[in-house]
């Protein structure tokens, strides 16, 4: 890309990234901002009268009760459910999980009191029944239990779309404009078309076109400079499906043209384009693609092209300077509009399921606000070429930029030009006020989002946490019981007086899991730095021998287990903890050794980067996890309560030499989490890697050696299964097998178990499933592609988790099948050696082959609705391991009746009616894995969970990749016997209890009793 790129500070301590920004405030400017803020505020609750009436519906019902999450719930859902029933059963069962009676009298506001229920149910403020008054629960009960009646869902969705319309300015651009040349609140604005993410090429196009059409009419309705008329802000993501740091070409080759002709255009008509900022992980990418528009000569002299920056985010002051950099070296001017950031609480978890090292962002509330005021210090010095444009609703944050504006006017001698920015809906009361008390108060724009009510609802929801968050400045500062002094503090002197300035409550990513053990480290796909690190590594050719020259001979097997045996009474004697620490210590070894797996998972099972780092670091969790559960399993013995004089121990010990079998679609994590169980409870192992795998195994195997493990005590013996089974399961020192592939092999070693003589032996196996997922018409279709693309097409399907029953509720099937069929345009098949690549090959041309007749068996029964595209660049793999991504309509659950184990999806639409014969169906193919849930209803959630048998059940998410120790993973049924792997049984059955009874009276009394005092 052209322009100059942004090189992203490496993150030290949130503490030392603070302390790096400078002072933003001397000691006279800050007793300046607290008192022109609390006169703010106390300005504005004496108006309290004129509050838009939202504001007070927001105080009450806020997040911090059940009503509030109730109402944000109905607001998330309701708009976009198509049929009546499942809408009355939404609102039936929101509305009568809250206790409303305890918001009557609560507040002051006459809409709160009495009229809440009279605007949702007419749409107007009206008095409402007596009754009501008396008794909202016994009324909205009695008005719900008619779940039928039309007037309820009526008047709930008008409510919705009220609560909705004061968050938006119009639904189309037309009307916006109409409402802002008509109300003088709104005469400057920033235009946002509502909707962000494209999931296809088709949306992206869409919503370019959108903001095509709004720039040419903004630009024929207003007039002026750019910052004196109103402008629009786009969101880079609505441009491209795929914008991404990842994709990076892709994006220089679709998004960059479509941003710089938007602002062209923008130029063109003289009104201003500000980019959005959204996520951290999209920052860098985001910077390149600015400093692609800010480079280009065309659009030079026009001043209107800005950038929104989070200063919650900890690189806030980089991009601040590199934003300035850039319109020195372009010689333009450019915006810049502070914002403290929208995304916190998703950043929070979002680092964390990815084991960042650091947040990307500050943890505390006073953190962002210092962050915020430094960052626009340092824009104000550089105001003669930047345009500062301050978005906040927070009375001390204008406050106290107003006084750091001062300190530059009088720093120049000259007036500076700068604007404040606040939401549609948001901040009225406040600016208001600010206008009414600060003669310096500059221009005030209006963030105003346009759109369709149906492309509200995650924008709305957004709004509705951040008024309902008691973190927020919002949220407090018309409520009476909260002081002024605190409302408006001086977030400098509230840092000082922390202990530490990391938030005590949330710990980074690595220290997730306490003391009991540290997170696995992932990457922050964001950073350049990282990519081009792993895309080096990937590159890297491995000369791979063929699996087969790496089998041993079958009569190695007796041997193997000979050894074994005799070395299981040293090992078993060796302190649990020794043991545990040579686990941690191969958790420690395989995280330095990233690269070299990386590479030998992606060139040996055709992993994608993703999923080859996924594995390493679920792989590092099982040694950790088992080194804790053993500890704590055989630490000590457990001294059980009895009858006083006798003593009572129960302790696991060892069972001997376990016969370990995994398969090649987790070659490192399921074969070393197999082992790591046995050895770390006192076994020895004799494993048996996947035929096609032998090489990630015996690597591994190579680094539990170096981390301790005793050369006889683990034997892999890479070799046809059948050869090995044959043997292994005939020897005498066998203990317990563990296996995890198909159902046929693990009934195969049931029998063989079985047909032994002496000791009955356990046998865990974790085998497939026909997994399915069932969506109602409550959920959101977008989520709904994504967890599904994830669930059906990563790993090329080849996961036992993986989705291969897609079940949509018939009223929004349709919707949800067009954008998965646009979102599986977009899916890249092809070489695993390139980070871009979604799909990757299957594990072998025979499986390959074996999934096309698969694919034409399940298309004479239903109905192919889509195949993805393979890539031109496969890499070195063979053409014919490739298996394009399929979506096959079927009409029964039956229809689908064996595991495929490839990116195959099928779809079945079923009738609400229907649910309970859908649930038999799935009941009665015996298998239990996995099964997915997206629905906003729990009463379905409940009933779903109940109604199947799977053993993990994930709700509104994806239904892959299972944490260790966080999500146990195992099926029921034809899926496997259990214990759940990485979960807190799982040690215990690689073990035996053993009971000690001592009657501690039979050496001379029951002492512990005649010296009790
Ligand atoms: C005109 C306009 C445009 C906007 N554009 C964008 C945009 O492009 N991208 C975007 O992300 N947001 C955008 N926003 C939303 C904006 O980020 C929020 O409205 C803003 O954060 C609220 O800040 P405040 O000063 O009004 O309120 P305050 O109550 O003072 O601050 C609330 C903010 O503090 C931060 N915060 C809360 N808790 C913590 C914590 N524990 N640790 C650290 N920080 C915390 C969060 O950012 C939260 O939103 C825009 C807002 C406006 C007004």
């Amino acid at each position: 890309m052209r322009g100059m790129t942004f090189i992203s500070p490496s993150l030290m301590t949130e503490t030392q990234d603070l302390a790096a920004l400078s002072a933003p405030l001397g000691m006279t400017e800050r007793h300046a901002a607290l008192e022109i803020g609390r006169s703010l505020v106390k300005g504005a609750r004496a108006r309290a009268s004129e509050r838009p009436y939202l504001d007070a519906f927001l105080q009450e019902f806020g997040l911090s009760n059940q009503e509030g999450i109730a109402l944000m719930c109905l607001a998330e859902a309701l708009l976009r459910i198509p049929d009546n029933d499942t809408a009355d059963r939404l609102i039936a069962e929101k509305l009568t999980s809250g206790n409303w009676d305890s918001h009557s009298g609560r507040s002051d506001s006459l809409f709160v009191n009495a009229s809440t229920w009279g605007l949702m149910l007419t749409g107007r403020l009206v008095e409402l029944p007596d009754e009501l008054r008396r008794n909202a629960n016994g009324w909205l009960r009695q008005l719900t239990q008619r779940a039928s009646e039309p007037l309820v869902r009526q008047a709930l969705r008008r409510a919705m779309k009220i609560i909705g319309s004061e968050f938006v300015v119009g639904r189309s651009i037309e009307e916006a404009l109409h409402r802002s040349a008509t109300d003088p609140s709104l005469a400057l604005c920033s235009f946002d078309m509502l909707g962000e993410g494209a999931r296809t090429d088709l949306d992206a196009r869409r919503y370019y076109d959108a903001y095509v059409a709004a720039i040419e009419q903004i630009g024929r309705h207003t007039d002026g400079s750019p910052h004196e008329r109103s402008s629009i802000s786009i969101k880079l993501s609505a441009l491209d499906p795929r914008y991404s740091a990842v994709h990076r070409e892709r994006v220089r080759e679709r998004l960059v043209p479509r941003a710089l002709e938007l602002a062209r255009l923008a130029a063109a008509r003289g009104i201003g384009l500000t980019v959005d900022a959204e996520e951290q992980d999209r920052l860098e990418i985001s910077l390149e693609i600015f400093a692609a528009m800010a480079g280009d000569a065309t659009t030079r002299s026009w001043p209107g092209l800005g950038l929104a920056v989070q200063a919650y985010g900890r690189r806030a002051m980089a991009v601040i300077d590199h934003i300035a950099e850039l319109s020195q070296a372009h010689g333009r001017a450019l915006a810049v509009r502070l914002v403290k950031g929208a995304y916190w609480d998703s950043e929070i978890k979002r680092a964390q399921e990815r084991g960042l090292a650091e947040y990307p962002l500050y943890t505390r509330k006073c953190s962002t606000d210092v962050s915020y005021l430094a960052c626009a210090r340092a824009l104000f010095a550089v105001s003669d070429r930047i345009y500062p444009q301050f978005a906040t609703h927070n009375a001390h944050t204008i406050a106290a930029v107003l006084g750091l504006a001062r300190a530059r006017r009088e720093a120049i001698g000259s007036t500076v030009d700068f604007e404040f920015q606040r939401l549609h809906g948001m901040g009225t009361l406040l600016y208001d006020e600010a206008r009414r008390q600060l003669a310096e108060l500059p221009r005030v724009r209006v963030y105003a989002p346009v759109g369709p009510h149906a492309d509200l609802l995650a924008y709305l929801v957004r709004r509705l946490l951040e008024n309902g968050a008691n973190t927020s400045f919002v949220n407090r500062f018309m409520d009476e019981s909260v002081p002024v002094e605190q409302v408006v503090s001086d977030p400098i002197s509230e840092i000082e007086i922390l202990a530490t300035v990391e938030h005590d409550r949330i710990p980074l990513p690595t220290h997730l899991y306490g003391t009991a053990r540290l997170n696995s480290r992932g990457i922050d796909f964001g950073l350049r730095s990282n990519i081009e690190e792993i895309q080096q590594c990937l590159r890297k050719t491995l000369d791979l021998p063929s699996p087969v020259s790496r089998y041993v001979t079958p009569d190695g097997v007796e041997a193997a287990f000979r050894s074994a045996n005799l070395a299981f009474s040293d090992w078993r004697h060796r302190a649990v903890d020794v043991r545990a620490e040579i686990l941690e210590r191969a958790a420690n070894l395989l995280d330095q050794s990233r690269d070299t797996f990386l590479a030998l998972l992606v060139q040996e099972a055709g992993k994608t980067a993703g999923d080859a780092i996924a594995e390493i670091r679920e792989t590092i969790d099982f040694c950790r996890y088992y080194a804790t559960a053993a500890r704590q399993l055989q630490g000590r013995v457990s001294v059980l309560d009895g009858a006083t004089g006798e003593r009572n121990e129960l302790s696991h010990v060892p069972r001997g030499v376990w016969c370990c079998i995994s398969p090649w679609n987790f070659p490192l994590a399921i074969f070393t989490g197999q082992i790591v169980a046995a050895l770390v409870t006192g076994n020895t192992a004799v494993a048996k890697p996947a035929e096609t795998t032998p090489e990630v195994a015996l690597a591994m195997t190579d680094l539990l050696y170096r981390a301790g493990v005793p050369r006889d005590a683990l034997h892999v013996l890479p070799m046809v299964g059948k050869e090995f089974g044959d043997i292994a399961l005939k020897q005498p020192a066998l203990a317990g097998v563990v296996f995890t592939g198909s159902t046929r092999t693990a009934q195969w070693l049931n029998r063989a178990l079985a047909a032994r003589d002496g000791a009955i032996l356990p046998l865990i196996a974790e085998t497939g499933g026909i997994n399915a997922m069932i969506v109602d018409s409550t959920a959101l279709p977008e989520q709904v592609v994504d967890d599904v693309s994830s669930s059906a097409f990563g790993s090329a399907g080849q996961r036992c988790s993986a989705l291969r029953l897609l079940c949509l509720q018939a009223d929004n099937a349709d919707r949800i099948l067009e954008m998965l069929e646009g979102a599986m345009e977009t899916l890249v098949v092809g070489d695993p050696q390139d980070l871009t690549t979604d799909v990757g090959p299957v594990i072998t041309t025979s499986a390959a082959a074996d999934l096309e007749q698969h694919i034409q068996r399940m298309c004479q029964r239903g109905r192919l609705l889509k195949r993805a595209a393979i890539s031109s660049n496969m890499g070195l793999v063979p053409k014919d391991r490739f298996v394009a991504p399929a979506l096959i309509e079927i009409d029964s659950v039956s229809a689908l009746d064996r595991e495929a184990f490839g990116p195959i999806l099928h779809v079945l639409r079923y009738r609400t009616d229907d649910l309970p014969q859908l649930l038999d169906g799935l009941r009665a193919n015996g298998y239990g894995l996995t099964l997915g849930i997206q629905t906003r209803l729990d009463g379905t959630r409940r009933a779903l969970f109940e109604g199947t048998l799977a053993g993990n059940v994930y709700v509104n998410r994806n239904m892959i990749g299972a944490v260790v120790g966080v999500q146990p993973f195992g099926g029921t049924g034809l899926s496997g016997t259990g214990p759940k792997a990485g979960g807190p049984h799982y040690l215990n059955r690689f073990t035996t209890e053993r009971v000690l009874t001592i009657n501690t009276t039979a050496t001379g009394g029951n002492t512990a009793l005649l010296t009790l005092e």
